[in-house]
């Protein structure tokens, strides 16, 4: 194929007979037929084409082409929202009895899914820490037949070597899925490393506008059937408008991401030289402690940053009141930058104790950087910081 930028602008849905030029919005329910003979035909998977939008739809397949090209993946579905991605691929390929082995540092509603949804239906899981990975082979059951992970995680942005955990789950037989998020396709590619599914959440970088949720889960084939049939089934599909919302977004993320790296990078560097922090995190800033395994898995650093600030809550809380540019809101991978306070906010549900392993301290503050001027972003966290003081 192309390269990256050109395939993620190029791969487009088939012109219309109107002969426009950027995909229209297809809103439509249903698909007709030329014959009752074709409806059959459609509907027994002996011809392909659009049936039904709970099934596929131009808007959402041109979405999962663009997706699939940029990650490396045969085929793939788009959902509603991450969420809906996340819950898809594990409940369409697992069954009741099975063990999901994850690592521990998980999107706090993944980590729910994990601990009070599944349980439910018999699907129980075990947390592996990263910092321990030598002791994972302990953890694989006899019916273990998932591997969930996320890399870098949210938020502690602790980072997982793709290449040792591919042959981890080749060896033992798992069915490995990563949720590819922070990182988004142009950074990392999960596949490449045997990964056999990788999930988004879309609302955030693929968007990266702040404007509609949307999900994806993609991979091999024959896997991907398994997740057609459920979704196709149990409805979870990503709404046209937001699916071509999600396929415009696709055509500049190579560009975005580029700037919020480069954004991201130097605020970080600007914390690192600060007195105010008791520590900032940020892969590609030599101080993380897997800088060389993101320096070999990924092409920049990410848009995200974490730092507790000395003082605590309540400093942290004093700083983010005094912040006049940066918003103060639950998601990230936005052009405007944004501040969360993920033990009160996104990861709230879980135990002090749950959070405290996977590094989520009460101070702790997730920076997601924007497409703003950085000189302007370190302006507005420098007036916040002495203002804090
Ligand atoms: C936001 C997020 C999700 C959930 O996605 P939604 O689109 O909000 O449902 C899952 N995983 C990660 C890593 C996320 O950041």
């Amino acid at each position: 194929m192309s390269h990256f930028e050109t395939d993620a602008i190029r791969i487009n849905a088939s012109k219309s007979n109107q002969r426009e030029h950027s995909a229209p919005l297809y809103l439509t329910s249903s698909f007709t037929f030329d014959s009752a003979e074709e409806a059959r035909a459609m509907f027994a998977e002996e011809i392909q084409g659009n049936i039904y939008s709970r099934y596929a739809n131009p808007n959402s397949s041109e979405l999962i082409d663009k997706v699939c090209a940029a990650e490396g993946t045969e085929d793939g579905i788009a959902t509603a929202s991450g969420m809906a991605a996340m819950f898809g691929s594990m409940a369409a390929l697992l069954q009741q009895g099975d063990h999901i082995l994850a690592s521990r540092s998980l999107f706090g509603s993944t980590h729910q899914l994990l601990t009070r949804v599944f349980p439910k239906w018999g699907i129980s899981s075990t947390y592996g820490d990263i910092s321990d990975i030598s002791n994972w082979e302990k953890l694989v059951q006899p019916n273990t037949k998932m591997l969930f992970i996320e890399t870098p995680s949210n938020p502690g942005l602790e980072i997982i070597d793709l290449e040792w955990v591919g042959q981890f789950a080749a060896a033992h037989n798992l069915i490995l899925v990563v949720d590819n998020c922070f990182a988004t396709p142009y950074l990392q590619q999960p596949a490449k490393w045997g990964a056999h599914i990788v999930t988004h959440s879309a609302t955030k970088f693929i968007d990266g506008q702040g404007r509609v949720l949307g999900g994806l889960i993609l991979g091999k084939k024959e896997l991907i059937q398994e997740v057609q049939f459920f979704a196709r089934h149990t409805g979870p599909s990503i709404s046209p408008f937001n699916a071509w919302i999600l396929a415009k977004s696709m055509e500049t993320l190579a560009v975005r991401m580029d700037r919020h790296c480069e954004n991201a990078l130097a605020v970080a560097k600007y914390f690192q030289d600060s007195t105010d922090l008791d520590f900032v995190k940020y892969p590609f800033l030599k101080s993380h402690p897997q800088y060389d395994l993101a320096k070999k898995q990924m092409k920049h650093g990410g848009g995200i940053i974490t730092l507790t600030l000395k003082g605590g809550i309540s400093r942290a809380q004093k700083f983010i009141d005094q912040l006049q540019m940066i918003s103060v809101t639950a998601n990230l991978g936005d052009s405007r930058s944004i501040i969360t306070h993920p033990a009160s906010t996104t990861h709230s549900k879980l135990t002090e104790e749950e959070r405290e392993k996977v590094g989520i301290s009460d101070g702790l503050i997730r920076l997601s950087v924007g497409l703003e001027h950085q000189e302007d972003i370190i302006k507005d966290v420098e007036r916040a910081l002495e203002k804090s003081r």
